[in-house]
């Protein structure tokens, strides 16, 4: 029996990520971190198995996924990463999706420990876009390929109304310059109102991305001294206000480096499961920020940083506890990150990024505007040098979009997940996605290998038909200008 309140579907912060759970977690994480048969029927549970014509998995609880996260067993340290590896095949396939941010606004009232655009950093240059900036942040990032963006802006009612969001959104959709567009924008602005959900709901809008920063109530609100963010069970609550205005694609996330680690993982995979036992759904996607340097932030302030290795622990960690989430790691990592973090389940990358407002356009692909950027870009390279990067160790870089557009999205998407038919369908879209960047965008080299790599997926695809129908369409994207085709 336990004293205190836990309970997954409550719609209450601290009971659906619940204090004293989390640490009866850890300490029953540290008890068992040598239990070699509990942990290995963990391990058995996290694989994927077969049902149909497709594959199941069956997750795993807090508990379960943090006695895996304390073991420190290098052999079974090792299955974890095979298992994330295994799981995101099954699920998601070769596919890697790619997106970049947009800065739309560093404008915010909030005092954020850990984030320059903080209040009372006054020396950073405040800068928010106009319609017309926006048009030619949008114009550049669709010279360089891009389709998926996440739009980023500080909390600031009067500078940044949902207003001003909404109009962003608006221009970033009505854009179509030359066989340029893009075909989702996915949000990541402060918590806000069912009311405001529902607006981006209307307004078009693929995932509602919300880090949740740190799950520790009493650190979360030294982080976050003032401004209206300092209030946890507003933020914590966020996604259920947002599910509730309609929007059933969500991102988790937590900024690594802030509070322990295991705590903070253990309160991640809380969330997810409350939000599968809320709204019969879990979140979209779950994202693995590190804090980073950024003009008046000094990360080794901060002493919970992890190492590279504990890094890539978590990321298949999570990949074996939440198994159908989309994984995605941004250009804060090294190549060299990245390049391992892409074998422990992330399905998406950013490419390309500028974390600076309005620092796409009027830039060459080597200039930084540094003045209003929120943290350092660890992988600068180009949105070109990382579609060929992909393709070099084996993964398709994926511009589809095809999911949201066609209504899949909440337990739909999740649904065709399990199916099975994600080479039948995720694959050719993925392929003719490709194939439209590398017309469209690529160096003669990134097109050379992608066309390879087309050629050699595109047999890959089982059903008979809907492989003569993806090569018709790639035929017709490579001569007749065609584009946006999808299954
Ligand atoms: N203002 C919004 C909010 O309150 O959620 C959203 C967006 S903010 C532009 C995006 C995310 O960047 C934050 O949620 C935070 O986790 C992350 N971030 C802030 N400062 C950072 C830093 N110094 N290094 C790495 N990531 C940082």
């Amino acid at each position: 029996m336990t004293a205190y309140k836990f309970d997954p579907h409550s719609l209450k912060a601290e009971e659906f990520i619940n204090d004293e759970e989390i640490r009866e977690t850890l300490a029953y994480a540290e008890a068992h971190k040598n239990d070699f048969p509990l942990i290995d029927s963990i391990l058995e549970k996290a694989r994927p198995v077969k049902k149909g014509k497709g594959c199941v998995c069956a997750g795993l609880t807090h508990r379960e996924a943090s006695v895996l996260l304390a073991c420190e067993d290098k052999e079974r340290i090792a299955r974890m990463f095979d298992i994330a590896e295994e799981i995101k095949l099954a699920f998601y396939g070769n596919r890697i999706v790619i997106f970049a941010p947009l800065y739309l606004s560093n404008y915010c009232v909030n005092g954020c420990v850990y984030c320059p655009y903080h209040l009372k950093n006054k020396h950073i240059a405040r800068k928010k876009l106009t319609q017309d900036e926006v048009r030619d942040e949008v114009i550049a990032l669709q010279d360089m390929g891009h389709k998926r963006l996440a739009i980023e802006a500080g909390e600031d009612p009067v500078n940044n109304p949902i207003e001003y969001i909404l109009d962003c959104i608006n221009t970033i959709y009505s854009v179509k310059h030359k066989n340029g567009a893009i075909r989702r924008v996915n949000v990541n602005i402060a918590a806000t109102t069912v009311e405001n959900y529902r607006r981006l709901k209307e307004a078009g809008i693929g995932t509602y991305i919300l880090f949740q920063e740190t799950y520790h109530k009493e650190s979360y609100e030294q982080l976050h001294p003032t401004g209206p963010k300092h209030n946890y069970a507003y933020h914590t609550e966020a996604m259920d206000r947002a599910m509730e205005g309609g929007i059933d694609d969500v991102g988790l996330g937590v900024l690594f480096g802030l509070e322990l680690y295991k705590y903070e993982f253990a309160g991640l995979i809380m969330h997810a499961e409350h939000l599968e036992a809320v709204h019969g759904v879990g979140p979209h996607t779950i994202s693995v920020p590190r804090i980073k340097h950024a003009d008046d932030i000094d990360p080794s302030a901060f002493d919970n940083s992890i190492s590279d290795e504990i890094f890539e622990k978590i990321t298949a960690c999570i990949r074996l506890a939440v198994p159908y989430t989309g994984m995605i790691v941004s250009t804060r990592e090294t190549e060299e990150v990245r390049s391992k973090l892409l074998r422990c389940g992330v399905s998406q990358v950013s490419g390309g990024s500028r974390t600076s407002v309005g620092g796409y356009a009027g830039y060459s692909p080597d200039e930084r505007p540094h003045d209003t950027e929120q943290f350092d870009v660890s992988d600068q390279r180009s949105l070109d040098e990382v579609v060929r990067w992909l393709m070099e160790n084996g993964h398709i870089p994926s511009f589809c979009t095809a999911c949201y557009r066609e209504g899949r999205t909440g337990d739909r998407f999740m649904s065709l997940c399990k199916s099975g038919q994600i080479l039948n369908c995720c694959h050719p879209n993925a392929l003719m996605t490709l194939c439209e960047y590398l017309e469209d965008y690529a160096s003669p080299e990134t097109k050379r290998i992608g066309l390879e790599v087309i050629d050699r997926e595109l047999a890959r695809i089982p059903n008979e038909k809907v492989r003569e129908i993806a090569r018709e369409h790639i035929e017709a994207i490579r001569n007749d200008n065609a584009r946006d085709f999808r299954f």
